[in-house]
């Protein structure tokens, strides 16, 4: 009997998707463990597409992003990193490093709380070299107001003392509320204009997969410096301009891929004429 179970597949590594399958297919395995919701497949997808219309590469504003959510979370207090399915099942190891290099636990957040699934993540980081995650005892979090789903609980030696809380992927109602009770919020979203982008004090847009890699590089270039060098950098971050200059990126790509496209397609054209 066929079943959703049997869409195993290699992926040739010369596919001029080959990149782009890896995740989604590590983001389907991860559904099938449980780590993953299913709206986490939906999730993905419009990530996918917003990553196109950037040229799916890190630009530059990201970068710029990139160094400054470094230092701001390099210089916090109580700096914490909000995982959920998504980005457990895409980068854990990489989420692991990022965690140790910048001293800042992983807290595992979930916005589907299905039976299991906080289980399924806490084995993904522990296999990846995890020794210490927060959010595991239900029992001991405690509730952070401004959010009404279960979401509002938190740990009480993570988001809930932190003052910088890094948020890959995450939901704008979260984001707003933990923008409301004080949190410098460095969020992870593809989407330069979902509410989240909007909230955060420092949007990366650019996909989770580059970033964190990208974050690890930096942060073990940043830490080598003072914090006053540290403060300028994120002095001289202004997210209101890393937005539009987000966009502006989006735009720009999707007005050479029109040349582009329209080369092609007076091409095809010809060609087929010549057939005929
Ligand atoms: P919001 O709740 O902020 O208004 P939303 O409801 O459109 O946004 P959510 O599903 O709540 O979206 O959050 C997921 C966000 O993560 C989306 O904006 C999506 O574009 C983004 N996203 C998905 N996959 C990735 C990825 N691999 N890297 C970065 N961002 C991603
Ligand atoms: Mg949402």
């Amino acid at each position: 009997m066929t079943t959703n179970n049997d869409q195993d597949h290699l992926i040739p590594i010369d596919h001029p998707r080959y990149e782009s399958l890896k995740y989604r297919h590590k983001i389907i395995e991860g559904m099938k463990a449980l780590v993953v919701a299913e709206a986490g497949l939906i999730a993905h997808g419009r990530g996918e597409c917003f990553d196109y219309m950037l040229g799916e590469k890190t630009n530059e504003t990201a970068k710029d992003a990139i160094e400054a959510a470094v230092a701001l979370l390099l210089t916090a207090t109580h700096p914490v990193i909000s995982v959920n399915g998504n980005t457990a099942a895409l980068c854990p190891n990489e989420l692991v490093d990022l965690s140790e290099i910048i001293n800042a636990p992983l807290e595992i957040n979930l916005f589907y709380r299905k039976e299991g699934r906080i289980e399924a993540i806490k084995k993904v980081l522990e296999e990846a070299g995890a020794k210490q995650i927060l959010g595991l005892d239900e029992l001991k979090m405690v509730e952070i107001e401004e959010l009404s789903s279960n979401r509002r609980n938190v740990d009480p030696n993570g988001i809930k003392i932190a003052d910088v809380v890094f948020v890959p992927l995450e939901d704008g109602d979260r984001t707003e509320a933990l923008k409301k009770i004080g949190k410098k919020i460095v969020a992870v979203d593809l989407n330069p204009i979902s509410r989240t982008s909007i909230w955060a004090d420092i949007t990366i847009v650019d996909n989770i997969v580059r970033v964190v890699p990208e974050m690890i590089k930096i942060a073990k270039k940043l830490k080598e410096t003072d914090e006053k060098n540290l403060k300028n950098i994120i002095k001289r971050f202004d997210n209101k301009k890393n937005i539009q200059f987000s966009l502006n990126t989006i735009i720009k790509y999707t007005k050479k891929q029109k040349k582009k496209t329209f080369i092609k397609l007076k091409k095809k054209n010809k060609n087929q004429n010549l057939i005929k």
